[in-house]
């Protein structure tokens, strides 16, 4: 299958310190590929430079066939949408107003939303479990309640491609496993996805590929068997961990060792 996104030979330095260095990578059609490694090692970068929020060095970023350089960073958000660590919610729209502005890619300069943007909008609020938080200002939402509405919000943007920052960050064990659940449904109704996650464990489970990375460079790629290893995790984080089998699932997990 023609892969949805290729990183061919990409490097990117703030100032003169390079923070990636000649990473490679290619991303299936409804593939997801969870990058995982320490902090600091270039992984919000690399997010960054798919989005187009900062120019690489060197390097061709591919997006559903085609080189991104000469796109407007609009016509590529009609393709790729970007969940950030952090979202600005300093004023307080409702959360079908933040879903709304997922559609401004698709409408001409003085267009205002329509009727089919509407149900778009709705479409996706359903699919994240937050239409009912429709009329709630974003600022007075839980963590997840606001992560389910800024994830709506990108999938109203109707993207190939989904880039997420640590979606779980800050949220609580039964909202990690709602953001997680939603991203596999989405994944499996074909979305792709690429993702930053902090917690391996949660990585090998939901992920179909693992991308570990350190200080900028990628250090494997494979399934989660092949990455969750005693070896890479003492290699790239310097901690000594066993690795068990999911009794049900067959995944890998980690427990750590005194
Ligand atoms: P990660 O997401 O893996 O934690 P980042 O991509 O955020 O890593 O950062 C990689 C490196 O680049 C870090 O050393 C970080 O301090 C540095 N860095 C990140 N953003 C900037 C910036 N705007 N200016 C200069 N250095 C930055």
């Amino acid at each position: 299958m023609k892969p949805i996104l290729e990183v061919k030979d990409l490097s990117i330095e703030y100032g003169n310190r390079s923070v990636v260095s000649q990473m490679e990578l290619s991303l299936k059609n409804g593939n997801f590929l969870a990058i995982v490694g320490p902090n600091g090692s270039g992984k919000t970068t690399l997010l960054r430079a798919i989005s187009k929020v900062l120019k690489p060095k060197t390097g061709v970023i591919y997006v559903d066939g085609s080189d991104i350089a000469p796109l407007s960073r609009r016509s590529l958000a009609r393709k790729v949408a970007v969940v950030p660590q952090e979202s600005l919610t300093a004023f307080s729209f409702t959360a079908l107003q933040v879903v709304m502005m997922g559609r401004t890619p698709h409408l001409s300069r003085w267009q205002t939303e329509g009727a089919l943007d509407y149900d778009i909008a709705k479409d996706a609020m359903q699919m994240a479990n937050c239409w009912h938080l429709r009329d709630r200002p974003i600022n007075e939402l839980s963590g997840g309640e606001k992560q389910r509405v800024i994830i709506a919000q990108a999938l109203a943007q109707e993207p190939k491609l989904i880039l997420l920052d640590e979606p779980t960050l800050h949220l609580d064990i039964g909202q990690q496993f709602e953001i997680m659940e939603l991203l596999k449904r989405l994944s499996a109704d074909g979305l792709s996805i690429l993702a930053v996650l902090h917690d391996l464990n949660i990585a090998a489970y939901y992920a179909d590929h693992l991308m570990l990375v350190k200080e900028g460079r990628i250090e494997a790629v494979g399934s989660p068997q092949e990455i969750v290893t005693e070896n890479n995790i003492r290699r790239v984080f310097g901690i000594t961990v066993e690795v068990k089998k999911h009794s049900l699932t067959g995944k890998p997990y980690i427990v750590f060792v005194v």
